[in-house]
């Protein structure tokens, strides 16, 4: 434990608040906003952002790391299996941890289902695809079904039962609480092995409360936030980062376009894999990569079964 009095402005009885608080870590208050702080501990918010910035000084976190500390981390980067030979191979192997990914396509394109199978599949030993840790799954539509993750993890032999213990399922009521579920998962990855974190929808709140052209940059300037945020978790815990975003059957957008900011732009630039889905005929389902930093753009073919995501 660490002692929080060596923060500036910290002595023994605002240490002592933060701690009832749950601030009782410097990474709690490193990612703290100011005025949430302040709120907490009832201090003003000046003094909070003087020890947030403090904190995050010691706790290192959003700030620069030398080639040689980033080439080690890098080297860590492991894959998650989506259950499908071709959507790994798109993925140079998978869902990949210390980044995000991001999942967009209309309606009933298998967004959720692939964000089921990862819940599963995150489980499994790592010689069989998975990360041998838990998940995290922020559901912001009511999507997610514990019956169907019994099925899921049946058919790759895990008991239904254990598979749903290590799933670690959280409603956001609207976006402020779907940022701060972030806040509260870095908490729970202190405890738990979590290696997996969904947020399914990632975007739904947000357009929805942020309605007209002139709610648009206070918007994305929140998603960032909340992006960058996810992106932290990724690099904190190696873990993979999940998010989906629903938009509608409009390809053109993406493909004609590329500058459109059709809710996506930010979103866009911190995610640093995009896979667009789509149907396909006899049930298949296509899922396309899209700006990717290091893979080539392809098109992977899979489906969505019984038992879960398969070629
Ligand atoms: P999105 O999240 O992109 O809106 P979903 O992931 O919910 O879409 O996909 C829903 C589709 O997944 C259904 O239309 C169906 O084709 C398929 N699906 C869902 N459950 C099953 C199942 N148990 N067996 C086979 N296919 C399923
Ligand atoms: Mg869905």
């Amino acid at each position: 434990m660490v002692d929080l009095e060596e923060l500036p402005g910290v002595g023994p009885a605002i240490a002592k608040k933060l701690e009832e608080a749950g601030y009782d870590d410097l990474m709690a208050i490193a990612v703290a906003s100011p005025s949430e702080l302040a709120e907490a501990i009832d201090i003003g918010e000046g003094t909070a952002l003087k020890i947030i910035q403090a904190a995050r000084e010691k706790a290192d976190v959003g700030g620069f790391e030398t080639g040689d500390v980033l080439l080690e981390r890098m080297k860590e980067r492991k894959h998650l299996t989506t259950g499908s030979k071709s959507f790994d191979e798109l993925l140079g192997g998978g869902f990949e941890t210390q980044a995000i990914t991001e999942l967009f396509g209309e309606f009933g394109s298998g967004k959720t289902q692939i964000a089921h199978q990862l819940c599963v599949n995150v489980q499994l030993d790592e010689s069989e695809g998975g990360l041998e840790g838990e998940a995290i799954f922020i559901d912001t539509e009511n999507t997610f079904r514990p019956e169907r993750i019994i099925q899921m993890a049946e058919s790759v032999g895990i008991d239904g039962k254990d598979a749903l213990k290590k799933i670690h399922v959280a409603n956001a009521f609207n976006s402020n609480h779907q940022m701060m579920l972030v806040d509260k998962a870095i908490e729970l990855a202190k405890e738990r092995a979590i290696r997996l974190l969904v947020v399914d929808s990632l975007t739904g709140h947000f357009r929805a409360e942020y309605v007209g052209r002139g709610a648009l940059a206070e918007r994305q300037q929140k998603l960032n936030k909340h992006m960058h945020m996810l992106l932290k978790f990724a690099r904190l815990y190696n873990a993979v980062i999940c998010v989906t975003n629903q938009v509608a059957a409009r390809p053109d957008v993406y493909f004609g376009d590329p500058t459109q900011p059709i809710g996506g732009h930010i979103v866009g630039h911190t995610a640093m894999f995009r896979i667009y889905l789509r149907k396909s005929k006899g049930g298949k389902r296509i899922a396309r990569l899209i700006d990717s930093p290091h893979l080539p753009e392809g098109e992977a073919v899979f489906t969505v079964k019984e038992e879960g995501i398969r070629d």
